[in-house]
């Protein structure tokens, strides 16, 4: 029986995990500009420590788990730790949410590990602009990421292109175009306010706008999914899918299932408040498994029904997005 409800009734079945903090790109709407202290590699969870969290979190529900980070496959032998999470009873999906530069080397191993989809961070299709989003020149190895895990077969593979007022917004149609023929799960996200990201409101772009933009060309059939957070879409003769993260504009607060475990250990309920409770103090202080998993139903009742308005979510005091993972 799920335990992780918290006080509106919500039932949590969904773990997001990071496991660095660590990154090799530096995309100007995630890490802060003034960049963001490294925790030492001590203070940083084992794979050891993550998966004991994790087997806890699937004994009080969980069902479901997300790798992130930062970028995860800089994480050494990442594979091994999708293994040891799909070997833990109660726990059916296992996917990574990655900017695709490591994929290639790593596709194979992820894939006989048993990884049950990836969600590939890419904002732009022109090499010049991936340059000035990320500060990094690796383009190339994105694409061919992308490429390399829809050939070994990986499912789902998702394209997650957060949209910027005039940095990639005039690149819709384009992504969009670029799905025709792939198998590919094309997500388009609304740019969050985090703290020193970049973000304003002329860089906000509400999906009903991009909606709008996109049905100007093509005709958009809805794919009902109660499981999912985006709103799905077909496009007659088209083999990718279309779909939309509405985190600002149309919140699914109510509908939340999901929970995070930073990095360095602290549990956080909520991407838009910071986090609650440092786990890691605890399991490195031989707390019993009982009293953490109470520590964890307990955090999860201090849980608010909804992230504050947007102005405010400007100033929030909170995690940087690279802290968090997605
Ligand atoms: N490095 C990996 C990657 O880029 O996919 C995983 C971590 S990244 C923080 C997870 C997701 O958060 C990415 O899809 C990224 O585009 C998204 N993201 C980061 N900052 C964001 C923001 N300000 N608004 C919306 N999405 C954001
Ligand atoms: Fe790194 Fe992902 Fe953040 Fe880009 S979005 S800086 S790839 S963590």
């Amino acid at each position: 029986m799920n335990k992780l409800i918290d006080t509106y009734g919500r039932l949590h079945n969904y773990l997001r995990i990071s496991v660095t903090d660590r990154c090799n790109l530096r995309c100007v709407y995630c890490m802060p500009s003034d960049g963001i202290e490294l925790k030492p590699h001590s203070e940083i969870l084992s794979f050891e420590e993550i998966t004991k969290l994790a087997k806890l979190f699937a004994e009080l529900g969980v069902t479901k788990i997300r790798i992130t980070g930062g970028e995860p496959l800089v994480r050494k032998n990442l594979s091994s730790l999708i293994l040891s999470h799909k070997k833990i009873e109660g726990i059916k999906n296992v996917g990574i949410t990655t900017n695709g530069i490591l994929l290639k080397n790593y596709v194979n191993d992820l894939k006989s590990a048993g990884l049950d989809g990836v969600n590939i961070s890419l904002d732009t299709l022109s090499k010049d602009k991936f340059r000035r989003i990320t500060l990094r020149d690796n383009f190339d190895d994105v694409l061919s990421g992308i490429n390399t895990a829809l050939h070994a077969g990986i499912s789902p593979v998702k394209l997650n292109v957060v949209v910027m007022g005039g940095i990639n917004d005039d690149e819709i149609l384009d992504f969009v175009e670029f799905v025709k023929d792939k198998n590919l799960e094309l997500r388009f996200i609304e740019y969050m306010p985090f703290k020193s990201n970049g973000w304003t409101n002329a860089r906000f772009l509400p999906y009903s706008q991009m909606i709008n933009l996109i049905s100007s060309k093509y005709t958009l059939t809805p794919i009902e999914n109660s499981e999912s957070v985006a709103k799905n879409y077909t496009i007659k003769e088209f083999k990718g899918r279309i779909g939309f993260i509405t985190s600002i504009t149309e919140h699914f607060c109510s509908d939340c299932r999901r929970l995070r475990l930073t990095a360095d250990g602290w549990l956080k309920t909520c991407l838009f408040f910071p986090a609650e409770k440092n786990l890691k103090e605890l399991i490195r202080s031989n707390t019993t498994d009982s009293e953490l998993k109470k520590v964890i139903v307990e955090t999860l009742r201090q849980k608010k029904f909804m992230h504050p308005e947007i102005e405010e979510l400007v100033n929030q005091e909170n995690n940087s997005m690279i802290e968090i993972g997605g």
